[in-house]
């Protein structure tokens, strides 16, 4: 996969359709990635904190999020095709899962927003399995039973939405143990889906 380098992040530049494609192999090969889409905010974070950098540099997909991605890739002499919001990879990768009959886990946002998000998406993707969720409070005394729970629900889908500030170390920690195909941070997207 082609990459470039920022502040020494490999982001991906496939478009958002060739994204999609790739994580739909991803899912079939059963191969687990944990999938980072990138803003500037969370680059000057990892600039910052060396241990947020080699989780953003062991992340088996970047993706260029933000506007500000997508121009310091151009700055450097090596532009990406297009800006690749998370959240919309979501709701393409949602639309494959109810096509194939994946398993879809999701964790993070507030109780009653997580589960309006659920309500919402079940509303617009009838066949949708979505094997488990939960809201993303919680600390690390709960992770082993919120691991378990994910392994037990086996998901080929987890979407991760807390802060980015956690949910990448998060999965980062647990994605051996989790082995999902695709393991996605999705920051603040269960807000939006909600309604
Ligand atoms: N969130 C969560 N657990 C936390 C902190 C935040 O589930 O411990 C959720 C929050 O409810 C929202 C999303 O994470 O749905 C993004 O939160 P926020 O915008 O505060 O984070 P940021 O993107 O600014 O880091």
């Amino acid at each position: 996969m082609e990459t470039v380098r920022i502040f020494g992040i490999p982001v991906a530049k496939m478009n958002k359709r060739e994204t999609v494609e790739y994580l739909t192999r991803a899912v079939e090969q059963k191969k687990p990635h944990h999938v980072v889409t990138i803003n500037p905010i969370m680059i000057m974070a990892a600039l910052e904190h060396p241990a947020h950098m080699a989780v953003m540099k062991r992340a088996e997909l970047v993706i260029p999020d933000g506007a500000g991605v997508v121009w310091a890739a151009g700055y450097v002499g090596n532009p990406v095709k297009e800006r690749v919001p998370g959240i919309e990879v979501m709701g393409e990768l949602l639309a494959v899962a109810e096509q194939r009959g994946w398993r879809v886990y999701l964790v993070g946002a507030a109780p009653e927003v997580i589960a309006a998000a659920v309500e919402r998406m079940r509303a617009v993707h009838p066949k949708l399995q979505i094997v488990g969720y939960r809201d993303g409070y919680f600390g690390e005394a709960e992770d082993e039973a919120v691991v378990e729970d994910i392994r037990r629900a086996a998901p080929d889908l987890l979407f991760v939405g807390r802060s980015a500030a956690t949910q990448e170390p998060w999965i980062d920690k647990y994605k051996e143990r989790l082995s999902v195909p695709v393991m996605m941070g999705v920051g603040g997207s269960f807000d939006v889906w909600s309604g």
